[in-house]
């Protein structure tokens, strides 16, 4: 977040540098049930984000004094793999990758009916295989669908998008050169049956109208992701379910 107003990154007709308006998504695909060992995956790619999360549990949770008698704890780890950014990433945890876990940990603690897993661990790994601004939004995004794939009861889908202001301009899912030389970032996921946000950081400023115009257009977005997390969960089992039900029955040989 330069805060540098100086670049264009919006032309004159209100174009972004990758051709999208400042309201336009960039485009979405999500898989569910991507990975064979985990209890739940999914794939998410949003723009040029490449992002992969994987479900296990609910387990029993080690180290026990992290126990709690009274419901599971959501464990999230997201990692960002040395060739996912352009410079290679120096591998291992780091302060960003701390913060990223603990806020989306703290979102899926809250959609997960956790109280019906006492002292159990839900962990959700998140590797983010390319980066390009908005892999938080994006793991959030996968996290959800991978804990529906895992059969983990939830309230709800959580999606995820970024909002922001570039060139005195509020955007919608900013991409990294809006994200390094844009004036804010905000990161926002919510739960769509309720209209809850459960996550909402700010880098960067905007002035009220802005913020509150920003949340509508976020709002909007999720509701366009919701659909597309839930489009991946119908192709993985009401297609697969139904592919299953045509296989051809084989007839055992009748004696003559
Ligand atoms: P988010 O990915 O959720 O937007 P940030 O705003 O912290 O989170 O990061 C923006 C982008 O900056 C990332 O998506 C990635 O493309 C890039 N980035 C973050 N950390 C690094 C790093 N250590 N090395 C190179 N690029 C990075």
């Amino acid at each position: 977040m330069g805060g540098n107003s100086n670049i264009k990154l919006i032309d004159d007709n209100g174009i972004r540098i990758d051709g999208r308006k400042v309201d336009e998504l960039r485009p979405i695909k999500i898989e569910a049930g991507v990975l064979k060992n985990a209890d739940g995956s999914a794939y998410v790619e949003i723009g040029k984000n490449k992002v992969l999360a994987a479900v296990y549990g609910p387990r029993e949770c080690h180290p026990r004094h992290m126990q709690n008698p009274a419901k599971a704890i959501v464990q999230v780890k997201y990692n960002m793999i040395s060739f996912s950014v352009d410079d290679r990433k120096r591998p291992g945890p780091d302060r960003r990758s701390v913060e990223i876990s603990k806020i989306i940990s703290e979102a899926m603690e809250y959609v997960v009916f956790t109280e019906n897993y006492p002292r159990t661990s839900i962990d959700v790994f998140i590797e983010v295989l390319q980066a390009n601004a908005g892999t938080r939004c994006a793991g959030l995004t996968a996290a959800s669908v991978a804990l529906a794939d895992a059969g983990i009861p939830m309230k709800d889908l959580v999606p995820a998008i970024a909002v922001g202001k570039v060139n005195d301009q509020v955007v919608l899912d900013l991409n990294k050169e809006e994200d390094n030389y844009g004036q804010a970032d905000v990161p926002m996921a919510m739960i769509p049956r309720t209209g809850e946000v459960v996550l909402l950081q700010m880098d960067g400023h905007l002035t009220y109208d802005e913020f509150k115009y920003a949340i509508s257009l976020g709002k909007k977005a999720c509701a366009e992701v919701y659909e597309i997390q839930k489009d991946a969960l119908r192709r993985r089992y009401v297609v697969e379910s139904e592919a299953e039900q045509e296989q051809p029955v084989s007839v055992p040989d009748q004696e003559a």
